[in-house]
């Protein structure tokens, strides 16, 4: 059975002192080792170091929200793998939504991104998803497809134990508008599909599937007992322990019943 991991992605939000608040409440409150459920903050990089020590020696994982490709060197304004892991981070997202449409990210420096953090120690977080209009012509698939097999390239079956996967449907970031349960299981389990028949169905099974996409406390129980979802991506309601916290409790309760 697949443990559910819970992500906040705090985004380019959060000053030091609320980053650390925010960082020690959801420490507080991380579930038990007993329990099949992880939790991971991604805060902006300023503050990776003081979150870290706010995380203190609790079980939430300190991740960072993008990352360069090459080695330190003569690349301003952008932060090397091996600084992430010497600031505390385990692990990186990459090709978030906001870094595709916004900033312009390919697949191919997406690609570069994910080797580079893998080859360096860092596990990888890889963000997929479709735009509306993409969706709207019944292009989800293909879109996924492109985005997988691009951004997975030159990564092994062995790799992909320190892959996690995020189906992000661009629409609903952001913007209130949560996936239905259709969606997201059937973009999910057509995630799973292609892991099988590019790895092998071992490797398929074992990869943990993330859905984002306006995931609140109201409605990430029933997005959490799909089968193909294996926990939560959360950009807004990551942002205060009082929202964050509740789905992590919906988290446990979910694997509690599976048992
Ligand atoms: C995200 O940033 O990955 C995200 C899913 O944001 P939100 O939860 O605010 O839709």
């Amino acid at each position: 059975m697949r443990r559910l991991l819970i992500a906040g992605n705090w985004k380019m939000n959060a000053v030091r002192r609320s980053a650390v608040e925010l960082a020690a409440a959801v420490a507080a409150q991380a579930p038990a080792e007993s329990t099949a459920v992880d939790v991971m903050v991604a805060p902006p990089f300023p503050y990776l170091l003081p979150v870290g020590e706010a995380l203190g020696g609790s079980r939430v994982l300190l991740a960072a929200q993008d990352v360069w490709h090459e080695p330190p060197g003569a690349f301003t304004g952008e932060v090397a793998v091996e600084m992430l892991r010497d600031v505390g981070c385990r692990e990186v997202i990459i090709g978030h939504s906001e870094r595709r449409h916004v900033v312009g990210e390919t697949d191919s420096r997406i690609n570069r991104k994910v080797v580079a953090s893998l080859h360096g120690g860092l596990d990888v977080v890889l963000c997929v998803g479709e735009l509306l209009e993409e969706r709207e012509a019944g292009r989800t698939e293909a879109v996924l497809d492109q985005q997988l097999s691009a951004g997975l390239d030159g990564v092994s079956a062995d790799q992909m134990a320190r892959v996690i996967l995020a189906y992000e449907p661009v629409w609903a970031i952001g913007t209130g508008k949560v996936a239905t349960p259709d969606q997201a299981q059937s973009a999910q389990a057509h995630l799973r599909k292609r892991l099988t028949e590019r790895y092998n169905s071992g490797t398929a099974e074992a990869t943990q599937i993330l859905y984002g996409g306006s995931v609140k406390p109201d409605n990430a129980r029933e997005l959490l007992e799909l089968p193909d979802v294996d926990g939560a991506l959360i950009g807004g309601a990551s942002l205060k322990a009082e929202s964050f916290l509740p789905i992590v409790e919906h988290a446990v309760e979910v694997t509690r019943r599976r048992g």
